[in-house]
């Protein structure tokens, strides 16, 4: 009997241990991120895992690949020091706001756009990748512009922001969104729209994925991609602009743009070179 009484303490003792740890837990705005990255040697990202040459799930090994993937793990480095670890959370264009609010991602590298209607809830970094907004079709198909949508169906993904810029360039356009971009291109393929939209980039490594679609015309507009933080976390803003930086003085940006967009037909990967 004393012994189960005793037990009943500890146990009692033990799960006030586990609360009171919860609580003590500060919250995000209270926290500095760089600090708890610097103390726990990693970053955590969150990346596109359908968007080929950006960030994409290899199926043979399970691992991260892109350019995203490859700019996050340098960051990394420059920012914590060669053994510091890169650890990846797949995100969509919907969920990456959200993760980055609720503390489950430290930063998002995932083909993000800086306009200042996000700006008003999350911070960005200086911008790391200049995209455009393009379309793309089937081979052969007559939508040879943006303009040539109006009447027909434009297919996209929920929380782009391409789904709206579209509507300004061809606003009788009907738009259906998908949750994501390996959603969007299988309805493109069945016919359920007459092209998808998104960044140029984007569409590359879709045509590269599925022979007999095109990257049609010009881009329409300019998307510069920001690396996006909680608001309120300047230190770690401002040394992942300063790795950033770095990375790109030493040339290592533009060997990664190389390795990721050299031989891509249809993207010209030496207008988005850099060089400071
Ligand atoms: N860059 C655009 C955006 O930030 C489209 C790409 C995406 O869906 O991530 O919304």
């Amino acid at each position: 009997m004393k012994f189960k009484k005793y037990l009943l303490l500890i146990s009692t003792l033990f799960l006030a241990l586990i609360l009171l740890s919860g609580c003590g837990q500060k919250p995000l705005s209270k926290q500095n991120i760089l600090d708890n990255d610097k103390e726990s040697k990693t970053i955590t990202w969150g990346v596109k895992a359908d968007t080929k040459l950006i960030g994409l799930i290899d199926v043979k090994d399970g691992e991260e690949k892109g350019f995203e993937i490859d700019l996050a793990k340098a960051i990394t480095k420059k920012m914590l020091g060669k053994d510091a670890k890169a650890k990846f959370v797949t995100v969509t264009s919907q969920s990456r706001i959200p993760l980055l609010k609720n503390g489950n991602i430290d930063a998002i590298i995932a083909t993000m756009t800086i306009t200042p209607d996000r700006e008003k809830v999350l911070d960005f970094s200086d911008s790391y990748f200049d995209a455009g907004q393009s379309i793309l079709v089937k081979d052969g198909s007559d939508v040879k512009k943006v303009s040539d949508l109006n009447g027909k169906t434009v297919i996209g993904v929920v929380g782009s922001n391409s789904v709206q810029n579209v509507q300004k360039y061809a606003p009788d356009a009907k738009v259906l969104q998908l949750p994501d971009y390996a959603q969007a291109m299988t309805a493109l393929k069945s016919g359920q729209g007459d092209a998808l939209t998104t960044d140029n980039v984007i569409l590359a490594g879709m045509a590269v994925q599925n022979p007999g679609y095109v990257v049609q015309g010009k881009p329409f507009t300019v998307e510069p991609y920001g690396i996006g933080i909680n608001k309120g976390q300047d230190d770690f803003k401002q040394a992942i602009n300063k790795a950033l930086e770095e990375v790109i003085k030493d040339g290592e940006y533009n060997k990664l743009i190389k390795k990721w967009f050299g031989d891509v037909p249809g993207f010209n990967y030496k207008e988005v070179l850099r060089y400071d």
